[in-house]
């Protein structure tokens, strides 16, 4: 079983469009994502409908929760909470509910999958070695696998040796039936540095997992947040991939 696993769209589909084409190229059995459809970009029917088409299993993230109303906006900060409040404008009903069908947590062929963590599937970011020991020590699964952070993480847990960091693209790992939790990166919003958008592709059978990086038309993207007048710096952070 080989699974294509991608997380935080956040509504740019120049992005998402590029992934699933590197994704098809690869030919995986089924393809996941964590959560966060919509939020800070400019197409988030677009990309609602095009995840919908394509994903068998599919997480909500803060943001989704945000543009449904469950969650109240003033947990957002500034241009967060003025592009969710956007997005509620012009979100159609066909991807509202399609929003409000999915959940942050599920699991997945045996593996754990969260868009925040196990101890808050919704709102903790997982940037750290305890935090991730402390989401695997809640699940029995071998593999647990968060988004929300938009960083590319990998984090190997055996006995008291807790190793990893970032996952830069290209990064293979031998996963050797140990413990892991593994983050895919952003789609339509990396925040690692590297602006191209990420996927992750695990071979189940092979107990293997490779970090995927994809060029994207970036200068479309940032077009289409000046188009509907979203705020300036969530184009000027795509093409810092801050
Ligand atoms: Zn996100």
């Amino acid at each position: 079983m080989r699974v294509a696993v991608f997380s935080d769209v956040h509504g740019n589909l120049a992005a998402l469009e590029a992934v699933l084409g590197a994704i098809d190229a690869e030919t995986p059995d089924t393809v996941w994502c964590l959560g966060d459809l919509v939020g800070y970009g400019p197409k988030p029917n677009e990309c609602t409908a095009l995840v919908s088409e394509r994903v068998s299993v599919c997480l909500c993230g803060n943001h989704d929760l945000g543009v449904l109303g469950t969650i109240d906006l003033s947990e957002f900060s500034g241009d967060a909470g003025a592009a969710a409040r956007w997005t509620q404008t012009v979100l159609e009903a066909s991807a509202r509910s399609y929003l409000e069908s999915l959940e942050p947590q599920g699991e997945a062929e045996g593996i754990a999958l969260y868009h925040g963590s196990a101890r808050d599937p919704v709102w903790e970011y997982v940037l750290s070695g305890d935090a991730a020991v402390a989401t695997l020590r809640l699940t029995q699964a071998q593999i647990a696998l968060v988004g929300h952070s938009h960083v590319a993480l990998e984090v190997r847990w055996q006995d008291v040796l807790v190793e990893g960091g970032l996952a830069a693209g290209g990064t293979e790992l031998e996963l050797d039936g140990a413990r892991w939790l593994m983050n895919p990166g952003s789609v339509g919003q990396p925040r690692d540095g590297d602006p191209r958008a990420a996927f992750l592709l695990l071979d189940l059978g092979t107990q293997q997992a490779v970090f995927h990086r994809i060029e994207y038309d970036i200068e479309r993207t940032q077009a289409e947040l000046r188009e509907v007048g979203l705020p300036e710096a969530l184009a000027v952070r795509l093409g810092l991939g801050q």
